[in-house]
């Protein structure tokens, strides 16, 4: 029994859930995974900045240390907004965001959902004309409350892409296995209807040359 996963929750409930990966994973889960397996330091995340580090220094008996630069500055927090009438609907954002925080359809406008955006700025520079812009986050919504409704959309969004994977992964099998698979064996019913015919002439001759010898 080992205390790994308890541990990764605890690192994981410090982590502010922007997902934005500044920190060298794909989100702030897998980012607690390496810090609890000693695979990762504790100074890679800028949106959690210094605060976040003592807060994790602490919880693991640590040194505090300085935020890596090789992983970004600390800065304020920044809310998405899409400037609607340049939007060409190319949904490139949608595939981008990693909290299913912004609506749209294809080759329609596509709007943020201010409330669900974590300002992690994936969005940005997907979007091919520049119609994303980064404004202010308020701070009422830096707040834990926030920070569990993203980790669970992030967690909600993982799993569907997973299953997604998963039945792409089998369908692609299934018509693999299609194509690999021998025709029948039983020749003869691969015949057009005449041929068919054909063979079983041939067969019934050969019998009865079998059975009545010619004299
Ligand atoms: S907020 Fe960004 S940098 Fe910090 S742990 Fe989460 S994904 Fe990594
Ligand atoms: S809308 Fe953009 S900035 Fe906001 S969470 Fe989604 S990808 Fe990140
Ligand atoms: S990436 Fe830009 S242009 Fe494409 S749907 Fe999103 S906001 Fe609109």
């Amino acid at each position: 029994m080992t205390d790994r996963p308890n541990l990764a929750d605890r690192i994981d409930a410090i982590l502010p859930q922007t997902q934005c990966e500044q920190c060298g994973y794909h989100g702030c889960r897998p980012y607690a995974e390496a810090i609890a397996r000693g695979e990762a330091g504790i100074n890679q995340c800028p949106p959690g900045g210094a605060a976040g580090i003592a807060q994790l220094a602490a919880l693991l008996q640590r040194p505090i240390l300085p935020l890596d630069p090789g992983h970004g500055s600390e800065k304020p927090r920044m809310l998405a907004r899409i400037v609607e009438a340049d939007c060409i609907g190319c949904t490139k954002c949608i595939q981008a965001c990693p909290v299913d925080a912004i609506v749209g359809a294809s080759k329609l406008m596509h709007t943020v959902l201010a409330d669900d955006c974590t300002g992690c700025e994936l969005c940005v520079p997907a979007c091919p004309v520049d119609c994303i812009v980064l404004e202010p986050m308020p701070p009422a919504q830096i707040d834990a409350a926030h920070a569990d409704a993203a980790r669970a959309h992030f967690r909600r969004r993982e799993a569907r892409l997973a299953r997604w994977h998963a039945e792409r992964e089998a369908e692609l099998a299934a018509r693999k296995a299609a194509l690999d698979t021998p025709p029948s064996v039983n020749r003869a019913d691969q015949q057009p209807s005449g041929a068919r015919n054909a063979v079983q002439e041939a067969l019934e001759r050969a019998r009865n040359r079998r059975l009545h010898p010619p004299d």
